[in-house]
């Protein structure tokens, strides 16, 4: 194979040309309710090749034949010509790298049987369903996907690299009278099968939270001082600020040019937030990305200061900056775009105790339900919280949904915690139809002053 992509790339007539080769294999199961929904087996193969004419624009031809390789660099030679860039297109220099890393599961999920993997999916449903008798509705999953994945281009790079990942998920839905209430739980691994035994604590609490939902008052709109867990902090962080940083957004939209002006402040100066696609076994670790620059850390806040954004060699080229390791496509019928990988707000220095000590009535947010935003704007549901009154956490509430401006948010971040944490969730990201991409998002508790949080 590898011969055969390396004698494609050297007849190619453009002034660029990348090939990538996948090979995805995946099993799933779902449990809904007392039945089984799906449980399948699946292998995806294909590839695609990039090619780039300057002065024209990409072309682009994605496949599942992989026979005949130089058909295929032919006809995304012809794509790219008939393209008319407005300007030239340059790409950010990335050192050419030959490398083949492969992966060693403790037990690699591939060898397990399926029936065993629904077995697992049936006892974490089990374990919802069997919780109380409030348990209406449950959905538990299992899903397992190992990719195998060549990048080459006419520079000289040529990579291999395998990844793992492996999911299990609950979710239970509660019921009194109309009162109805849902919780959802995820653990998502870059490790073996060995990593999603022995859960039934996580479909246990899914199922205590939907439950105790079922009591908790909704809060009373209003400004609240908010203390933020690390979930609900680290997709606030990917969301709100992570995709504003996607350098393809930003040089496509002027406000967004304006608004992520390199040297801003933002707040006291407590603030540090990277991506880093190099920490080994996160959701996002990918050790090169889709056009072969290796991950690293980037900084994008560093005490309280815009420093960085994210790359793809084509818009880091266009604003002069570095590539920084961030284009990724969600599969081979895509080309790559500006991805985060594995976002985070670095560890503070405060203790969660001291962080709520001195509020008088404030909100425990915990956890997230997805989502809006729209540039600068924000809202976003937890998935449960408390009252905070007198230092103490108080009652759960529920229907907490916080808005607000970034900027001013980023602005009322008084406390970083000093409890950082990986968030190994499921589910992923979504931009330009590529969902889900994996991520991994990573924060510590934060407090955040005069949030404005909706509900009754
Ligand atoms: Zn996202």
């Amino acid at each position: 194979m590898r011969d055969r992509i390396q004698e494609a790339l050297k007849r190619s007539k453009a002034d660029y040309t990348e090939i990538r080769i996948e090979e995805k294999e995946t099993t799933r199961v779902v449990f809904r309710g007392k039945d089984l929904e799906v449980a399948n087996a699946n292998i995806d193969k294909g590839g695609i090749v990039r090619s780039l004419i300057k002065n024209k624009g990409w072309g682009v031809v994605s496949f599942n034949n992989l026979d005949d390789l130089f058909t295929k660099v032919d006809q995304a030679y012809q794509c790219a010509q008939v393209g008319s860039a407005p300007e030239p297109i340059e790409l950010a220099s990335v050192e050419p790298v030959e490398k083949i890393t492969t992966v060693e599961m403790k037990r690699d999920f591939r060898d397990i049987p399926l029936a065993e993997k629904k077995a697992l999916a049936e006892r974490y449903n089990q374990v919802v369903l069997s919780h109380s008798r409030k348990i209406v509705d449950t959905q538990a999953v299992y899903s397992d996907i190992f990719t195998h994945l060549i990048l080459a281009n006419s520079e000289g790079t040529y990579i291999e690299q395998e990844k793992p990942s492996v999911v299990v998920g609950t979710t239970a839905i509660a019921r009194d009278g109309e009162n109805v209430q849902q919780a959802h739980d995820s653990l998502a691994t870059t490790q073996g099968y060995e990593y999603v035994l022995d859960k039934d604590e996580l479909a246990r609490k899914t199922a205590q939270k939907a439950v105790e939902l079922l009591d908790a008052q909704s809060i009373k709109a209003g400004q609240y001082t908010v203390v933020a867990d690390q979930m609900l902090a680290g997709v606030f962080i990917h969301e709100a600020f992570g995709h504003l940083s996607e350098a393809d957004f930003v040089y496509e939209n002027p406000k967004a040019r304006e608004m992520m002006t390199m040297g801003r402040r933002f707040g006291k100066g407590l603030l540090n937030v990277y991506d880093d696609g190099s920490i080994p076994n996160l959701r996002g670790t990918t050790l090169y990305d889709d056009e072969g620059t290796p991950a690293r850390r980037n900084w994008l806040i560093q005490d309280g200061e815009l420093v960085g954004r994210l790359h793809s060699r084509q818009t880091a080229a266009k604003m002069g900056e570095k590539a920084s390791g961030n284009a990724r496509a969600i599969n081979y019928r895509f080309a790559p775009i500006v991805r985060m990988t594995n976002t985070a707000i670095d560890n503070g220095a405060t203790s969660f105790e001291v962080m709520i000590k001195d509020i008088e009535l404030g909100v425990y947010a915990c956890e997230a339900y997805g989502g809006q935003t729209q540039l600068e704007n924000f809202s976003f549901s937890s998935g449960y919280a408390y009252m905070i009154r007198d230092g103490k956490i108080a009652e759960m509430v529920k229907d907490v949904i916080l808005a607000g401006n970034l900027f001013a948010t980023l602005e009322n971040i008084d406390a970083i915690g000093n409890d950082f944490k990986w968030l190994n969730t499921g589910g992923g990201c979504g931009k330009g139809n590529q969902f889900p991409l994996p991520v991994g998002m990573g924060a510590p508790h934060i407090r955040i002053q005069n949030v404005v949080i909706g509900g009754e």
